[in-house]
């Protein structure tokens, strides 16, 4: 697909009137997204490689507030992650207007709240668990993976620590995104393949392509269904960080 010419005025001003503003990007985030938009939609390349060293440099930023923000955009529906390696990130961007996040409904609601996931009825409102955004440390999104012991949680295959990633079932959730209930340790392959379709639906396409069993299939959809039940609770950090 090769991307249409863009208005760039009307882009400098979605990117800061509507899209800043609406996903809360930090200024991290804004200088990361900026800087590879220039590199890619810009000048009509869609995909974009980079390291994450030379993105750091040419910003003068050091590579772990960088990396973050990759991640973040990621997560935020502003880039997609194809692929994570030592040498470095191949990213699809999307343009303010592309971003489900942020797109109009045709009813003019700026974003449909997804409930099926992360209803928190029956939960204590105000528990530790329940308000933790599963995100925010390395510790708890550690806690995420090792509630998976090693394993995807769609196709169960091996997720050795190069091919791990957290992807939210839920892809759009305005609340409880970050919720234990909403995240799930995947491979980088099943993250990709996903996308935004709802995960039952990919859960069966993983079954149709022969990569789960029946039973295998029966036992994700009910994982599904206990994960948004709040029943996977992954250990909490000693000290809740
Ligand atoms: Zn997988």
């Amino acid at each position: 697909m090769k991307p249409k010419k863009l208005n760039l005025r009307h882009l400098w001003m979605q990117f800061e009137d509507v899209l800043a503003p609406r996903l809360g990007l930090t200024v991290f985030d804004r200088a990361v997204y900026s800087h590879l938009l220039r590199h890619s939609l810009v000048v009509g390349k869609l995909r974009l490689q980079f390291s994450v060293m030379s993105v750091a440099a040419k910003l003068g930023l050091s590579n772990g507030p960088v990396r973050q923000a990759v991640r973040r955009l990621d997560e935020l529906g502003a880039l997609r992650l194809l692929e994570r390696s030592k040498t470095g990130h191949l990213v699809e961007m999307r343009l303010p207007q592309n971003i489900r996040a942020i797109r109009p409904h045709k009813n003019g609601a700026s974003m449909a709240v997804a409930t099926d996931a992360v209803d928190p009825a029956g939960e204590p409102p105000a528990s530790i668990l329940e308000t933790t955004d599963f995100l925010k440390t390395w510790a708890l999104r550690k806690a995420i993976h090792d509630r998976q012991r090693g394993a995807c949680f769609y196709c169960l295959r091996r997720t050795p620590a190069n091919v791990k990633c957290l992807d939210h079932v839920v892809p759009r959730a305005r609340f409880g995104r970050n919720s234990y209930r909403n995240l799930v340790s995947c491979c980088i392959e099943c993250n990709t393949h996903k996308g935004d379709h709802p995960a039952p639906d990919f859960l069966r396409t993983l079954y149709r392509q022969g990569r789960l069993t029946p039973a295998e299939l029966d036992a994700r959809l009910r994982a599904l269904k206990d994960l948004a039940a709040g029943k996977l609770r992954p250990a909490l950090p000693e000290n809740g960080k």
